[in-house]
């Protein structure tokens, strides 16, 4: 770990404007993944810049639907009223994620910014392209079983370790960023990147930009949902791969249909042309291993992950089948 200095703002603009002027610097809120990065030497911010005292830490429902501050606390947007009431998929993620100590520190916000967990980007004695840009990829050729089966290049097979973001793609939700030139809003599904050429950029965030908030807009999935995570220690575990399911239903006729996966890509992977089948066909088990077979179209293995492949198909029936029956 290297010596760094340490401001604590208390406006967006002074934190904007504080690491315009440190541009070897970085934001901190809850910690929970920076801190592990630092003492590894895996990141190495030359100023910490403290945004726990910025007022966004808001759940609050508007015109457009829910809006969640970058700094309200995981364990208590999952256990926020209307989460659960209108939101239940996300509630869902959230409870699936992390350990009930790191969901009480961890903010919205730093859930989306957390770094792959690929264990040769922790190890600074090992190659990988998205700690230090060129050295090569130790996963590619070596233990790769937690690693991509979707969107991922000869560069870097790492997956986004995130349940929340999962149910925040499914949900069409978009995250509002400030920079030096101002406010803009990001799709959720454009925010992370997929690794290409250039593994080292997570997302889409310009130089110097601070998450603000993200807003889900109203929908429907409000009864028949699920969120499927399989994972090696129910306890705590990253995903092996994870399932967003939440259909409409008219009757035992699927009405519209949002389907996401974890713990397969370098992004929270939207399966839209699963999700395109699914609209009007009845919420048969037939149905769902269709859809299974459409959503997995495209995926590969890279040798010790290859069980992903089945894992996933099946996770996507299981998911469907789950919402259905509202359990
Ligand atoms: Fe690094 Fe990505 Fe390869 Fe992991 S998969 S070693 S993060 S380049």
């Amino acid at each position: 770990m290297i010596n760094f200095e340490f401001t604590r703002v208390s406006s967006v603009k002074a934190a904007v404007d504080t690491l315009a002027k440190n541009p070897g610097g970085g934001f901190i809120a809850g910690g929970t993944n920076l801190v592990d990065l630092m003492k590894r030497g895996v990141m190495s911010p030359t100023r910490i810049i403290d945004i726990n005292t910025l007022p966004l830490k808001q759940v609050e429902e508007t015109k457009n639907g829910l809006t969640i501050g970058a700094l309200a606390i995981n364990s208590d947007v999952s256990e926020h009223e209307l989460v659960k009431k209108n939101y239940p998929l996300l509630a869902m993620a959230f409870k699936a994620g992390a350990s009930a100590q790191l969901r009480n520190m961890a903010t919205v916000g730093g859930n989306m910014m957390q770094r792959t967990r690929c264990t040769y980007f922790y190890d600074t004695a090992m190659p990988c392209n998205k700690r230090q840009p060129g050295s090569g990829c130790g996963a590619l050729q070596g233990y790769n079983r937690m690693h991509a089966i979707f969107g991922a290049s000869n560069k870097c097979i790492a997956v986004h370790p995130s349940d929340m973001c999962v149910a925040l793609a499914a949900l069409n939700a978009t995250v509002t960023v400030v920079g030096s030139k101002g406010q803009r809003n990001i799709l959720f599904t454009d925010f992370h990147r997929l690794p290409g050429e250039q593994p080292e950029k997570d997302n889409t965030l310009a130089k110097g930009e601070l998450i603000t908030g993200v807003t889900i807009p109203a929908n429907p999935f409000t009864k028949n949902v699920y969120y499927l995570k399989i994972r090696d220690r129910a306890s705590y575990a990253f995903a092996l791969i994870s399932v967003a399911a939440a259909l409409d239903m008219s009757g035992d006729t699927i009405k519209s249909a949002r389907l996401a996966m974890g713990g397969v890509s370098h992004k929270p992977w939207r399966l839209t042309e699963a999700e395109k089948f699914l609209a009007g066909k009845p919420a048969t088990n037939e149905s769902f291993l269709r859809a299974a077979e459409i959503g997995m179209k495209g995926a590969k293995g890279y040798g010790y992950n290859n069980f992903k492949l089945k894992m996933g198909a099946a996770g996507i029936v299981e998911g469907l089948t789950k919402a259905i029956q509202n359990v």
